[in-house]
C-alpha cells in the first residue's frame, strides 16, 4: 500500500457549517479518489472506525474525541463534462454550487436548483438531497462505491438504489461513495441558466439564515405539512438554549449564534421534538446526521 497521508487530533468544528464538533484521532483530505480509496484501505486494515464527511453541512458532531479516521471529501474535486450529451462524471468531493455554475455554463438544465446546498455531490446522493418537488435522484446514472469492510470496488445503477424523501441506503450499509455519473438536458440556453441559478440563490438567502452557520433544515418535512410551519405556530421561532437558537428567519433552522455547544444542539433538537408532539401530535425525524451520540 502507498504512503497515507493524515493528521492527528484535528478540530472537527473547522469542517461542519454549524461550527461545532468534537476532534478526530486522525484526519485526512485525499486529493483524489486513490488516495481516498488507499486511506480507507489504511482504515481497514488497522482496524480503525472510518468516518466519511463532505463539507459537514448536514451534520451534528458531538464535542468529544472521535476514535478513528475521519476522511473529508472535500479536495477531492474532478468533474467531466460533456456538454454534447449532457453527461458528467464528478468526484464524491465537487460541492454542489460549483456542479450548478459549470451544468449552467455549458448549457445543461436541470441542476439550476442545487445552487443554494453548500454540500458535496457525495454528501447530497447520501442524504438524497433537494429542493421542493427535485433531487439529485432524477439526474443519477449511477454512483461508484467502495465497500469499506470488504474493500470491493464496483459500480451501482440507480434502479438498484432504493432512494425516499431525504434518505438513501448509503446512511445505513458500508458502502462509500467514490464518484458518480449524472446526465442533464443539453442545449439550454446558457444566459437563462446562470438567471435561473442566480434568482434561486437569491431567494434562498433572503429566505433562510445563510448568514449564520447552521446545518440546513434540522428536521425532515412530515407527510403534507413543513417542520418549519409546526415549530413557528407553537411558538418556539427564536427559543434558545445556550448558543443555540430556532432561526427567527426560518424555524426549522437552527444556528449558532454565539459559540453553541453540541449538547446545547441536541437539548433544543428534542425540546423541539417534544412540543411538537405534545402540542400536535407530530413527530419530527431529524435530517441531520449525528456523529458521536447514542441518538438512535
Ligand atoms: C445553509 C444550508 C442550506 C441547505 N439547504 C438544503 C436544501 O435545500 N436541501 C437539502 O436537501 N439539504 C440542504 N442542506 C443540507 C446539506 O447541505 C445537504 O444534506 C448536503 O447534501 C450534505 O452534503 P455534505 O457534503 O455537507 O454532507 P455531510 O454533511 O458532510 O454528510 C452528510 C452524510 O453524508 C455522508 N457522506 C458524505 N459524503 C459521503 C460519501 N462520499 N459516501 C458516503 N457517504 C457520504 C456522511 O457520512 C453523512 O452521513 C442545507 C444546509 C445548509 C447549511
Amino acid at each position: 500500500m502507498k504512503r497515507i497521508t493524515y493528521a492527528e487530533k484535528i478540530k472537527l468544528s473547522n469542517y461542519t457549517t454549524i461550527k461545532v464538533g468534537g476532534s478526530a484521532e486522525y484526519f485526512a483530505e485525499p486529493n483524489n479518489i486513490f488516495e481516498f480509496i488507499d486511506l480507507i484501505k489504511w482504515a481497514n486494515f488497522n482496524k480503525n472506525e472510518c468516518r466519511i464527511i463532505g463539507a459537514g453541512s448536514n451534520l451534528l458532531i458531538n464535542n468529544i474525541f472521535l476514535k478513528g479516521l475521519t476522511i473529508c471529501t472535500k479536495k477531492m474535486k474532478s468533474i467531466k463534462i460533456d456538454p454534447v450529451l449532457g453527461n458528467v462524471e464528478v468526484d464524491s468531493g465537487v460541492m454542489l454550487p460549483t456542479l450548478s455554475n459549470l451544468l449552467a455554463k455549458n448549457g445543461l438544465e436541470g441542476g439550476e436548483w442545487t445552487i443554494g446546498i453548500p454540500g458535496t455531490i457525495g454528501g447530497a446522493i447520501c442524504m438524497n438531497a433537494g429542493s421542493g418537488n427535485l433531487s439529485l435522484e432524477k439526474n443519477l446514472i449511477s454512483v461508484r462505491v467502495i465497500d469499506s469492510r470488504t474493500l470491493d470496488i464496483y459500480e451501482i445503477p440507480k434502479k438498484e438504489i432504493n432512494f425516499r424523501y431525504r434518505f438513501s441506503p448509503f446512511q445505513e450499509n458500508n458502502l462509500v461513495i467514490i464518484s458518480s455519473k449524472l446526465k442533464f438536458k443539453t442545449n439550454g440556453n446558457v444566459d437563462e441558466l446562470l438567471k435561473t441559478t442566480k434568482n434561486i440563490l437569491k431567494k434562498k438567502t433572503s429566505t433562510q439564515p445563510y448568514h449564520l452557520p447552521s446545518f440546513g433544515s434540522v428536521f425532515i418535512n412530515p407527510k403534507n405539512n413543513y417542520a418549519g410551519k409546526l415549530i413557528e405556530e407553537i411558538g418556539l421561532k427564536g427559543f434558545k438554549i445556550g448558543g443555540a437558537q430556532i432561526s427567527s428567519m426560518h424555524a426549522n433552522f437552527i444556528v449558532n449564534h454565539s459559540s453553541a455547544k453540541s449538547n446545547e444542539i441536541l437539548e433544543l433538537i428534542t425540546v423541539i421534538q417534544q412540543k411538537v408532539l405534545q402540542k400536535k401530535g407530530i413527530f419530527l425525524q431529524p435530517e441531520v446526521r449525528m456523529i458521536g451520540f447514542d441518538y438512535p
